[in-house]
């Protein structure tokens, strides 16, 4: 259990101020003390031999610790006589060998130490009101000292890949060529003697259907109007000749339309598939995204399409297929591997960074995971060479060629070939001239592979939705195979295959098994962002776009994966008393809903904000939708998990609890629900979805200013009020938040219970001082108990906390420095910078980002600036043209106190083709001006400016969190939701928050992005000192164990859930508390997520099955930076599952692939489990 230190309130409010002359004495006497205790105390003692040399160097230590503690106490400004006599007592104990007073001198210099660093006056003070009221302090959490295991992690050597992406960054010249017909490459050259009949090329012509699961059409129009017919017309025209194959890849359509068919044809398509002529590759629900999409979500959908594959069919896929997302993230290669995939293919990387390979044959190679120590994660990764995935740019390296064997594209059809030169159909007379035709492409295209096994896609968007199109490919190829195979001595073998056919083939050449590494593949590392298709056309544009349902995705996410956990709980229990009660089918038609849409919204035009305007109100209905359901789902299970009476618990009418915010539609911002409290105790629970323990800063809206809060244990606890701001200088006459910090077990529930009370009668509620500067009105609103000041204030102001002095810039009312408690400063310089829009042909669009030069700062003069001071949460408002931007700096003893808190609420909607980006200008001294990126939240990605790459391409995408650091300070950027972010200058990092494009950027798309929103963004910064210099591998980045749990708290915020005034009354419990053993800090709960029925179908598929799914994360930190503000335990990856329930048997455990595909082995539940660091792992359980 951690060091829990209470405020010692009592104690606390005797304290009196003393002046700066006693401080000093008491300092001196102080260390005077010491060195007393130093000489007399330990030496004397152990010459008399009282002490081992064990407990003597201990007790050294002990005292080098107090020492350094009180050294901190010598940095503040106000010191009290009381602490010093306490301490004085304690000491003297001390030199007469009573080692007791030790730990309680501890405990004195501790409290002392979480203090504020400024006794600056607070509320109370400031409103001068109640006089009795107590004074709030910190209360201090404190982890024991991370184990050397597992610090020296991070510090492992890795198994370095034989080419390494930041290697190829820093060697490639990123030139563009003219390469001939093949624009980007070269003129490719072969000797036609390299094969015969004994050595034949090989080649495999996989054709495949593109099909968005939503882009210029919605979801269901693609649907209905021509992915439907692709499976209509696919059945037929396979069982034609057997010959004949065909690769699918969204299940969120195949599903679809497997509801639709009758038994015969399910068995029609289930004999395709077991004859190998179909075959699904990669099977998530959609091709997600890689740059925005959280691991959480990405894992969700493979799972989602995983399931229902393996559940409907048994088909369990083998090779992944991703030819549209723009760049591509190896924390996808992680988790295809980790579901049992031996192979994978990827198209949209830098057209240079494609040539760069193509020369050196590296195509193809066994793509590693920076952090690997054994080879374990290598996965064969198939790299296409051309610019696109359409069959112009597939065949070889000629397109005006390639086009003529589109047969799509033959004359009468609305498909025509750009380069003029049309297909034409394949007869006796042609085949000759055809065949050897293509085999030139075909031998072209193989020199830039290192086998003799060739793979050709044959497909585009939405292709081979009519039966023609079936009988014009199929045929004309077959009568080219037919010539080529003919003829031994073109040493040519030609034929329709799958994706895994090929790769079956490559493996046999290579004389290796499958999924084995061949020894003339090579090792990569790294990822390939930031994408470029041509020219200077980088694609770091939708790394931002629609940033408001980048927004509501994360949100979305965080409630689905609440709902997961709790509902899993919940059902658990309700089995345990045979409920007949608990509403589990309903629950779970939501939750799947919600995994469905939240899976859709991956989709590369979903969360990359790269779809029709009406398409992405169609996504963001469904967001919506659902987070309304899981909202429901989440407040029901707690209801259920909390009722005292289980038996007495319905789901029907008026429910015993409500939301907390609603959102009227999917385009609006949430507006939190007012709490109506009176002299009776209204109570509220809070719900902890992460398996730590977690103390936090949260806030109500209520209609008293004046209230109690009462914790799980019935203690008032201490309160702060604030004004809830209306507009400008104007706040409400009958709505008020209410800040208080909350306590909740891991996966628990707190209840707290809240009421009015009189007029600033309790002790413990404090009141915020309110300060206006610039203001606009000459009656800003001014309601007891506030008391509004106009400042006058001259110079710069600040707010602080126990830990950070946060410095603003009077004229801006902007961020510009930072005193951390351990006395260093750092400037963090914040503004906002516009970009505008190339003045080029080609312009910034939803996908492509083409500034016109480096940003400008936007000019911020004067602004209304509200200043919120308080014991507990603090906070500085600047209403800018723009942006509503507010820096919040909490009293909390959890992770929220560590760092300082931004909000924004950005409104560009009367711009014209801008993007505004929030900008931090500190002293860090990166060298080479290198920072890290995170990869999907899973990973750190060391990234650097580089000269020879336009603006734009240092653009990355961000989804959780970025850093930059020099020897002594790191400082990290985290993020709520994915953005778009860049280190342009030496100690600069920025965020891009929104766009607004008057123009398309000619990527299909057909729109410019002008549907912008009020769109919220929030970012934690944390600044962290190194304990001791870097040791590390520079190459890779781990974050400190405070930001990763820093990110998961900004992530997954309690939930608050108000008690409905309408609903019926029932018995609750005070707490509850589901774990036995909270999980340590290092390992994160990825998901507790109920397995839905294997069928799917419509009077089944929501019945949940008795087992469920731990998803359990290794995070690895670096732990070179002090581990404190945390509630949780390392334990070097080790779990016990038997130990994790308290009231839940586990009737049996068995480890799984990642998607629960394969079943590896079953575990005993009291055997210690050891985790890998870096690693997820899932486990099927079912709980008794
Ligand atoms: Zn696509």
């Amino acid at each position: 259990m951690p060091r829990y230190r209470n405020s010692l309130d009592g104690w606390r409010s005797r304290v009196k101020k003393v002046s700066f002359i006693q401080y000093l004495f008491g300092v001196f006497v102080l260390i005077n003390l010491l060195t007393l205790i130093s000489y007399r105390g330990y030496i004397g003692t152990h010459r008399r031999g009282h002490l081992n040399l064990k407990t003597a160097t201990r007790f050294m230590q002990s005292l080098d610790t107090l020492e350094r503690k009180i050294k901190k106490i010598e940095e503040d400004t106000v010191r009290n006589h009381e602490v010093i006599k306490q301490i004085k007592e304690t000491v003297r104990k001390l030199v007469k060998g009573d080692n007791t007073g030790l730990e309680r001198l501890g405990e004195v210099v501790d409290v002392v130490h979480t203090q504020r660093l400024t006794d600056r006056p607070v509320a109370t003070v400031v409103q001068g009101i109640a006089k009795d009221e107590e004074r709030y302090s910190v209360m201090k959490f404190a982890v024991s000292e991370v184990e050397h295991e597992v610090c020296s992690l991070a510090e492992k050597p890795i198994l370095t890949a034989d080419i390494k992406m930041s290697q190829v960054f820093d060697e490639n010249k990123f030139d563009d060529p003219d390469g001939g017909v093949w624009k980007q490459g070269w003129d490719i050259q072969y000797n036609v003697n390299q094969w015969n009949q004994n050595n034949k090329l090989q080649v495999f012509v996989v054709p495949h259907s593109h099909t968005d699961p939503g882009w210029l059409r919605t979801f269901e129009d693609y649907y209905k109007l021509q992915t439907r017919k692709i499976f209509e017309n696919m059945v037929p025209k396979l069982e034609e000749d057997v010959r004949r194959k065909f690769i699918y890849a969204e299940i969120s359509f195949f599903s679809l339309w497997w509801n639709e068919i009758d038994e015969a044809m399910r068995n029609r398509v289930k004999r395709l598939l077991s004859k190998g002529q179909l075959e699904i590759v990669t099977g998530g629900w959609v091709m997600t995204d890689e740059a925005n999409a959280h691991y959480f979500a990405m894992i969700d959908q493979l799972i989602e399409g995983h399931q229902w594959l393996d559940g409907t069919l048994g088909v369990k896929p083998k090779s992944g297929w991703a030819i549209d997302p723009f760049g591509y993230s190896s924390t996808m290669a992680y988790l295809l591997k980790r579901s049992g995939f031996s192979n994978m293919l990827i198209q949209r990387v830098h057209y240079s960074i494609k040539k760069y390979l193509a020369q050196q044959r590296n195509m193809e190679f066994m793509w590693r995971q920076q952090w690997d120590r054994d080879g374990s994660t290598d996965i064969l990764c198939h790299l296409m060479p051309f610019y696109s995935y359409d069959i112009p740019h597939t065949c070889g390296p000629d397109p005006a060629v390639c086009c003529q064997f589109d047969f799509r594209r033959l004359p009468g059809s609305s498909y025509k070939c750009p380069w003029k030169i049309s297909p034409v159909a394949i007869h006796s007379l042609n085949v000759q001239e055809r065949a050897t035709t293509l085999l030139d492409q075909y031998r072209k295209k193989s020199q830039l592979y290192k086998t003799n096994v060739l793979f050709v896609p044959l497909g585009d968007d939405f292709r081979y939705d009519t039966p023609e199109e079936w009988d014009k490919q199929f045929n004309n190829y077959q009568k080219i195979f037919d010539y080529l195979n003919s003829r031994p001595e073109l040493g040519v073998q030609t034929q329709f295959g799958t994706l895994t056919d090929y790769f079956t083939a490559l493996y046999k050449s290579q004389g290796v098994a499958d999924g084995v590494k061949p020894s003339t593949v090579s090792t990569l590392s790294g990822d390939f962002f930031t994408y470029a298709d041509r020219e200077d056309h980088y694609w770091s544009g939708y790394f931002t776009s629609r940033p408001f349902y980048k927004n509501l995705d994360r949100l979305m996410e965080s409630h689905l994966r609440s709902a997961e956990v709790i509902f899993s709980l919940a059902l658990s229990y309700a089995r345990k008393v045979s409920s007949t009660t608990f509403p589990s089918v309903e629950f779970m038609t939501k939750l799947v809903e919600a995994r469905r849409n939240l899976g859709l919204f991956q989709h590369h035009d979903g969360i990359t904000g790269t779809a029709k305007d009406f398409v992405v109100v169609d996504y963001g209905q469904r967001l919506h939708g659902s987070l309304n359901d899981l909202k429901s789902v989440i407040t029901e299970c707690a209801t259920y998990l909390m009722s005292d009476e289980k038996d007495k618990y319905r789901f029907k009418g008026a429910p015993f609890f409500n939301v907390d915010e609603i959102r009227e539609s999917q385009d609006s911002l949430p507006k939190k629900m007012l709490l109506e409290v009176d002299a009776e105790f209204r109570p509220v629970l809070i719900y902890n979805s992460l398996a730590h323990k977690r103390s936090e800063l949260v806030k109500l809206v209520v209609n008293r200013a004046d209230v109690e809060v009462r914790d799980a244990a019935d203690n008032v606890i201490h309160t702060q009020a604030e004004p809830f701001w209306v507009e400008k200088d104007q706040f409400s006459r009958d709505k008020f938040k209410i800040a208080f910090v909350a306590d909740v077990a891991a996966l628990g529930i707190s209840q707290y219970r809240i009421r009015a009370v009189s007029y600033r009668s309790n002790p413990k509620h404090h009141v915020a001082a309110v300060t206006l500067m610039n203001c606009p009105s000459l009656e800003p609103s001014n309601i007891p108990p506030f008391d509004v000041k106009k400042s006058m204030e001259s110079e710069e102001f600040h707010i602080e906390n126990h830990l950070i002095k946060a410095t603003f810039a009077k004229d801006t009312g902007l961020l510009k420095s930072v005193v951390k408690a351990d006395g260093s400063v750092h400037t963090l310089n914040l503004t906002f910078v516009m970009y505008g829009v190339k003045n080029a042909k080609e312009k910034s669009g939803a996908y492509l980002f083409l500034p016109d030069g480096e940003a400008k700062p936007m000019i911020v003069s004067h602004p209304l600036i509200r200043i919120i001071r308080g014991p507990i949460v603090s906070e500085v408002h600047v209403l800018i043209q723009y942006v509503e931007h507010v820096v919040r700096l909490s009293s909390s003893p959890g992770s929220d106190g560590a760092s300082v808190d931004i909000a924004n609420t950005v409104d560009i909607r009367h711009l014209f083709n801008n993007e505004i980006a929030l900008r931090i200008n500190t002293n860090i001294d990166n060298q080479d001006r290198v920072f890290f990126t995170d990869l999907n939240g899973f990973q750190m990605q060391r990234r650097k400016m580089y000269d020879k790459l336009p603006l734009q391409a240092n653009y990355y995408p961000m989804t959780s969190m970025a850093f930059l650091e020099d020897g002594k300070t790191r400082l990290s950027i985290l993020t709520k939701q994915s953005l778009g972010v860049a280190s342009l200058k030496k100690g600069q990092i920025e965020v891009m928050l929104d766009r607004r494009l008057n123009q398309d950027d000619n990527r299909g798309l057909g729109q410019g992005v002008l549907d912008n929103k009020k769109t919220p963004n929030r970012f934690r910064l944390l600044l962290e000192t190194r304990k001791s210099p870097q040791t590390t591998n520079q190459a890779i980045g781990y974050p400190s164990l405070l930001s990763h749990i820093s990110s998961f708290h900004l992530v997954h915020p309690l939930h608050m859930i108000p008690k409905n005034t309408k609903g019926p009354d029932m018995k609750l419990r005070r707490m509850f508390v589901p774990m036995s053993t909270p999980l340590p800090c290092e390992i994160h709960l990825v998901n507790l997520r109920t397995m839905q029925n294997r069928d799917d179908s419509p009077e089944l598929k929501h019945v949940p099955r008795e087992t469920a799914a731990i998803i359990l994360h290794r995070l690895v930190h670096d732990c070179s930076f002090e581990t404190h503000s945390l509630s949780c335990l390392p334990s070097n990856g080790k779990v016990i599952f038997k130990n994790m329930f308290k009231d839940l048997k586990l009737k049996n455990i068995h480890s799984t692939s990642l998607t629960l595909m394969h079943v590896h082995k079953e575990l005993d539940p009291s055997s210690v489990i050891q985790l890998q660091p870096m690693e997820i792992n899932t486990y099927r359980i079912a709980l008794d």
